[in-house]
């Protein structure tokens, strides 16, 4: 059986590089997208020191024509989608009364749009094929919110409806959908943080620490299995116990 292939969006960021690795290992053909392709060649070198051979395209997840330009790509050099984790994401944090617009725009185009961009491109071929899995990786704060972070928030938010509509209209076809809702993961997006709030996240944490990239991209691996395919428009909270009872 020739190997499924996976495209992980941010693929090399911190949670996105985790995710690549473990699909990589359980034998899927991991492909990502980058704006900056020195920076790309660099990961995509360290990648090939541990091991993996994962291929790289160019793409913005946040333009529409990039987008579906990369998934032609992917298609002529690679092969079908059969996998796609909307890993991609930013984060522009004010509070909302001094939010611009364009604060408000970039990370709705970035995180939301997107979902529309990648999926758009990719979901025919999989409903053709009568398989398929899609994963949009959210957030603990499009659940409870966050000061400082409205924008993200409702972007995230978002993704719920988006995952479960799209895995309504999708059920009968072997296509499951799902999303995954990190909390507090020790990534770049994170150590970006103050420290001194950085720690009072922490001391929020019922288990006492950050979660790691790892830990994500295990149930990305397990939700994306041929073995879940009973397990569609659900959210999988992963965050260290930070947010129960929801
Ligand atoms: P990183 O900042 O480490 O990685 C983000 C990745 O997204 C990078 O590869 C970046 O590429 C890519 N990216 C950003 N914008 C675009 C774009 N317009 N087009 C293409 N690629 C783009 O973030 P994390 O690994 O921490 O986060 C990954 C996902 O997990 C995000 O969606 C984030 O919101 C979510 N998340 C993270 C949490 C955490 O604690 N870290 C918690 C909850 C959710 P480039 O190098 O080109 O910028």
């Amino acid at each position: 059986m020739t190997s499924r292939i996976a495209l992980v969006t941010g693929g090399t960021g911190g949670i996105g590089s985790a995710i690549c690795e473990r699909l990589a290992r359980n034998g899927l053909k991991v492909v990502t997208n980058y704006r900056d392709e020195g920076k790309a060649r660099a990961w995509q070198e360290r990648m090939k020191e541990k091991g993996f051979d994962m291929a790289i395209v160019p793409g913005d997840v946040g333009d529409p024509a990039a987008a579906a330009e990369m998934v032609a790509t992917i298609q002529s050099q690679v092969g079908p989608v059969d996998v796609l984790v909307n890993n991609a994401g930013i984060t522009r944090d004010t509070t909302f009364h001094r939010m611009t617009p364009e604060q408000w725009h970039e990370v709705i185009n970035t995180n939301l749009n997107s979902c529309f961009n990648v999926t758009r491109p990719v979901i025919e071929g999989m409903r053709e094929r009568k398989w398929g899995r899609v994963i949009q990786i959210s957030s603990i704060n499009g659940l409870k919110g966050q000061y400082g972070q409205a924008n993200y928030a409702a972007a995230k938010a978002g993704m719920h409806g988006f995952t479960i509509s799209l895995a309504r209209e999708n059920a009968k076809l072997g296509i499951t959908v799902n999303t995954v809702s990190p909390g507090y993961v020790a990534t770049d997006m994170v150590m970006a943080v103050p420290e001194e709030v950085r720690a009072k996240i922490v001391a929020d944490i019922p288990t006492g620490r950050l979660g790691k990239p790892e830990e994500i991209a295990y149930a990305v691996a397990f939700l994306v299995s041929d073995e879940a395919a009973w397990i569609t428009g659900s959210n999988l909270d992963i965050n260290g116990g930070h947010h129960m009872g929801w």
